[in-house]
């Protein structure tokens, strides 16, 4: 099942070129207390959930995709992880070029580790991407993205599957230079995921997804996830070895070969396969607000 937030904080199931509207099916979320618990109240309710949203769909009103605006598939996830040098081509191409790196070294990720990316970055391909240091190189670095589903501590890598509850396409936009991972790519729009989160049963092998990426129709990036260094399991449990994985949590996997550039006025066009495709248009500086 493809699920999406749209609009205004509508929920949906994608169904070819339409959405069925399915916001009612919100009513059924618990109504937390303070402290609320950690974790996305409704990637945590969505096992529970997922009989009736399928009721729901039967009788729920379509709307085009066309006049569909789509957040983020997750609304508050607790936290954002991400892997950074993760495919063996894109590890040489930082090694070989100085703009990537900045004379910091370069090391494997088993030995960099994984980063934090603040939440505050999260968006929708809907709302696009905001350059907040235009005078700077900011890339596009697109990634297959797992959302967790169940909670978890120290999970093995031969289980570590039966905590991502479905996969979505992400952006993991960076603005190059010499300051930390978690500062240079958690500026606001900086996460952008979409379109919809794609349920794991229709991603039986994570670990073979064509993705590729352009940029106003030229291709910058093409792979496979079997590339991966740390595949999605041993990423759950390198992660989870340091911290506990909650529902909602976000975790890029890392991005292949032909970072690059990207100005106000460009269009990113993502796709993996198994999931989507999404289109992201590029922004100068928001106002501030
Ligand atoms: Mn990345």
């Amino acid at each position: 099942m493809k699920i999406c937030r749209f609009n205004n904080d509508r929920l949906g199931v994608v169904l070819g070129e339409e959405v069925a509207d399915v916001t009612p099916i919100l009513e059924y979320l618990p109504t937390a207390k303070y402290p609320f618990p950690r974790g996305d109240a409704l990637v945590t309710a969505l096992p529970s959930l997922l009989p009736r949203i399928r009721e729901a769909v039967r009788i729920a009103p379509r709307i085009p995709i066309s006049r569909v605006e789509f957040l983020s598939p997750v609304a508050n996830p607790g936290k954002i992880i991400a892997a950074p040098v993760n495919y063996v081509d894109h590890l040489a191409e930082a090694v070989n070029m100085p703009e990537l790196h900045h004379g910091n070294p370069i090391h494997q990720i088993q030995k960099v580790g994984l980063f934090l990316k603040a939440s505050s970055s999260l968006q929708g391909c809907s709302q696009g991407v905001y350059l907040e240091h235009p005078d700077r190189r900011n890339d596009h670095e697109v990634e297959l993205v797992a959302i967790i589903g169940k909670a978890g501590i120290n999970v093995p890598r031969e289980t570590a599957l039966e905590y991502v509850a479905g996969y979505c396409i992400g952006l993991d936009m960076t603005v190059r230079g010499s300051e930390d991972r978690s500062m240079r790519k958690s500026i606001d729009s900086y996460s952008v995921v979409g379109p919809w989160m794609v349920t794991a049963d229709e991603v039986p092998d994570p670990n073979n997804l064509d993705l590729h990426l352009t940029v106003n129709g030229e291709e910058r990036q093409r792979a496979n996830t079997r590339d991966l260094i740390l595949d999605v399991a041993e990423l759950i449990e390198f992660a989870t070895s340091y911290y506990s994985i909650d529902p909602g949590d976000l975790l890029f996997t890392g991005t292949p070969a032909g970072v690059g550039p990207v100005k106000a006025g460009d269009v990113i066009h993502a796709e993996i396969a198994s999931i989507g495709a999404m289109s992201v248009k590029v922004h100068a500086k928001r106002v501030s607000i």
